[in-house]
């Protein structure tokens, strides 16, 4: 029989034990899952970057080791991981990511702040700019940036992404490479970061690429807390960016006496943008075991040399 080690935190396995075996039983799979196999005798490794195993080097007959967030900066670097390694793409992760963004990009483009927060007796009527006139960059268009990127050009606001590799969305003014990259950010009014953290990308937003937004610009990081320079953007908050939402930080829980917290611009989310949901994620396990006992092809497969 197939054997399956589940490797992740003590409080996803509740709902993790019972959403794997109504997935492996859809796919047709018979899967012993256990969080205590014989390592030799593993074929499967269902692992979130903070769990138990840190050594893959005894699990040798594991076929590939399946992650379970989307992000992989903790586990790619893993030089005892050489099993084929693949990540997390779930709907309903995507799902989450999407109503967060567009969420919080709505509330900078509608200014809701003011009447949400303001409640002064002050009669403001200022109308908000249309969907249409306030122009949307995302960086990266991968799993989640292009769904974003789709919902917020279905919303009407002029969207463009910036990939590594050149895309073609619909409805998505698609860009790549470093040319590519400021013209991305020039002028753009909303910014949403949706990259992977790898060696390219820490620190993508700094001084000089900051610069390139809008006037009374607002960004929005849900990606990584490195692909901002912190104090590059504790600056430009004093000139041309409004407001920062910032879901993720260099260190997390990000320290009480860090200068976020208290900033007026700032608002600090604690890394709850999206998150891997059991019942969708189990499918995605079970389709990519499925594909491996069939001889396929795994599906989403991290590429070691691009660190994502
Ligand atoms: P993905 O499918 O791997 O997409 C990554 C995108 O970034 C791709 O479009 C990729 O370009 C682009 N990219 C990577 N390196 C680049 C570079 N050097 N220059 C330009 N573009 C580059 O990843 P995803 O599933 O969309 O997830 C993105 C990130 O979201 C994750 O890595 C994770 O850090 C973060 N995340 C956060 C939360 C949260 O709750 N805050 C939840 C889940 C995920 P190509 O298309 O050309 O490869």
């Amino acid at each position: 029989m197939i054997k399956a080690l589940f490797s992740a935190g003590d409080h996803v396995w509740p709902e993790y034990a019972q959403a794997l075996p109504d997935a492996f039983h859809a796919k047709g799979l018979t899967i012993d899952l256990s969080r205590a196999h014989a390592p030799d005798t593993v074929d499967y490794i269902i692992a979130a970057p903070n769990g138990p195993v840190k050594d893959f080097s005894p699990y040798t007959s594991c076929k590939a080791v399946l992650n379970l967030w989307a992000g992989v900066e903790d586990i790619v670097s893993n030089e005892t991981l050489t099993q084929p390694l693949a990540r997390m793409v779930d709907p309903g992760l995507t799902d989450g990511m999407v109503e967060w963004v567009v969420g919080h990009a709505l509330r900078h483009h509608l200014g809701m702040d003011a009447h949400i927060l303001g409640q002064d007796g002050v009669w403001r009527t200022d109308f908000p700019p249309l969907a249409q006139e306030r122009p949307v960059t995302i960086l990266g268009l991968g799993a989640l940036g292009a769904a974003c990127a789709q919902m917020l050009a279905t919303l009407g606001f002029p969207v463009t992404g910036w990939s590594r590799s050149q895309k073609t969305i619909q409805g998505v003014a698609c860009l790549s490479g470093d040319a590519g990259l400021i013209d991305a950010l020039s002028g753009a009014e909303i910014v949403v970061l949706l990259l992977p953290l790898t060696d390219a990308t820490t620190n993508i937003l700094n001084t000089k690429t900051l610069s390139l937004l809008a006037n009374g610009a607002f960004i929005i990081n849900p990606g990584r807390g490195p692909l901002i320079d912190d104090t590059a953007l504790i600056a430009a908050l004093e000139a041309n960016i409004a407001h920062a939402t910032l879901d993720v930080f260099r260190t997390e829980p990000l320290p009480q006496n860090h200068p976020f917290w208290k900033h007026p611009q700032v608002t600090v989310t604690p890394h709850i943008a999206s998150t891997t949901r059991a019942r969708t994620a189990a499918m995605c396990i079970a389709e990519n075991i499925r594909r491996g006992e069939a001889g396929e092809p795994f599906l989403h497969l991290v590429d070691r040399a691009q660190g994502y």
